[in-house]
């Protein structure tokens, strides 16, 4: 990533979305002119290669860049997650050639957005129990179904839907204005909202053979896990950013706020939370490079660094911005204040791309297989 970049997307978060962050998520609305100003300076392509119309960072620049952006507003860094992270990798790992030529270009340009359609009312942390179905008709493909919590999909233009075959699961890209779809806006979240959740409701929508991604029956081992690797990837940097934020945000008050005839930072037990908070976030950040690291080189341990990433990332924001929330006091729970949105942003991160329970369970599994044999206990 070159410097001018760095300090081209800096600008661009201080400037432009941290002052306007909290009417964003006021008005549960990201204005198109946030999204066009992100694709000119080529965050919604920024891993795609040059030759499909991106930027061609590496994993590391593209996570720093996205603490950058999740520092200043979380539902715009929302929207590389989605589309960038979800769809766009997705499309330029497992996509086939002719896919790749209909809809990258646009999307890394962001000429077209897009959204990733797993969720449904019966399939969250099991993804494997989506009921949305396809079949096979002619020279393409039949889906019926109810897609739920799908961010950016009340504007996104491409859905990269999952759906199932008798427990045969794959995916496919569908277009926003094909006949059968409905969006049904979704609100009152309690953060990410200005990110255009929308119901996905699929009728009878006739699909072309070209827009299965991958093949059949890669949907879940293939698709799935594989955006979901990327949407960790960019959710671990964004638990960075918020924690990041938030320790700023405490140290800044606790400076200036007096109470017992000194300032608040000087006592003993809000040193502690700043303490805490300095020391979590960089273990966070360093996780995250070390993901980074591991993603560039396409390192087998890639995905299981990035599920520790995520999950420490995710948990590490969530206490750093509570205890952001602690030391404001009343200002904390106050929106004229960031640190109560800052809080509410955080707790998403610990149910989206993976609750952390799921996390936990994916990494103990790890643990076992690696450790538990070296250490057998005598009977
Ligand atoms: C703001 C927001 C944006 C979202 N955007 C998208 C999107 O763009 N696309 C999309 O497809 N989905 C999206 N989702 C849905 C999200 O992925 C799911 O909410 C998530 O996967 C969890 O599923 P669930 O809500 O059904 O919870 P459940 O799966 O019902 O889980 C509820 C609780 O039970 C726990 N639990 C479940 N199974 C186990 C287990 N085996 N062991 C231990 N604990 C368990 C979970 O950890 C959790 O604490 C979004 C959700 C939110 C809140």
């Amino acid at each position: 990533m070159t410097d001018d970049l760095l300090t081209e997307v800096t600008a661009f978060a201080e400037t432009v979305l941290a002052p306007r962050a909290a009417e964003f998520d006021r008005t549960e609305r990201l204005p198109r002119e946030i999204i066009t100003r992100m694709a000119e300076l080529g965050l919604l392509g920024a891993t795609v290669p040059e030759r499909w119309g991106g930027l061609g960072l590496d994993p590391l620049a593209y996570g720093e860049l996205t603490e950058v952006v999740g520092k200043a507003c979380a539902s715009t860094r929302a929207l590389m997650t989605v589309h960038t992270s979800l769809v766009c990798q997705t499309l330029l790992e497992l996509g086939s050639r002719r896919l790749k030529e209909k809809y990258l270009p646009d999307l890394a340009r962001g000429t077209r957005l897009g959204c990733f359609a797993l969720s449904e009312p019966g399939a969250g942390s099991d993804a494997a129990a989506v009921a949305t179905t396809y079949l096979a008709k002619d020279d393409g493909f039949v889906l019926n179904g109810h897609k739920r919590w799908i961010s950016f999909a009340g504007i996104a233009d491409v859905f990269l839907v999952i759906a199932t075959d008798n427990g045969v699961t794959s995916a496919f890209l569908v277009d926003r204005d094909t006949p059968g779809v409905v969006i049904r806006p979704m609100s009152g979240f309690l953060g990410n909202r200005a990110t255009h959740i929308a119901e996905v409701l699929l009728t009878d929508v006739v699909v072309p053979g070209e827009n299965l991604v991958s093949s059949v029956g890669a949907g879940f081992s293939f698709v799935v896990n594989t955006a979901l690797f990327h949407g960790r990837y960019s959710i671990a940097w964004a638990g960075v950013a918020l924690a990041q934020a938030a320790l700023e945000q405490m140290c800044s008050y606790a400076a200036g706020r007096e109470q017992f005839g000194s300032p608040i930072g000087d006592h003993q037990l809000v040193r502690r939370m700043v303490a805490d908070a300095l020391t979590s976030v960089t273990a966070a950040r360093e996780l995250c490079r070390r993901a980074g690291r591991l993603c560039a080189e396409r390192s087998a341990s890639a995905a299981m660094e990035t599920n520790v990433a995520k999950y420490f990332s995710s948990t590490i924001a969530q206490r750093a911005t509570a205890d952001a929330v602690q030391v404001l006091g009343g200002n904390g729970c106050w929106s004229g204040y960031p640190a109560e949105r800052l809080y509410r942003e955080a707790k998403i991160l610990e149910i989206i791309e993976g609750t952390s329970q799921l996390q936990q369970i994916m990494i103990a599994d790890f643990a076992y297989q690696r450790y538990a044999r070296k250490n057998k206990v005598a009977p």
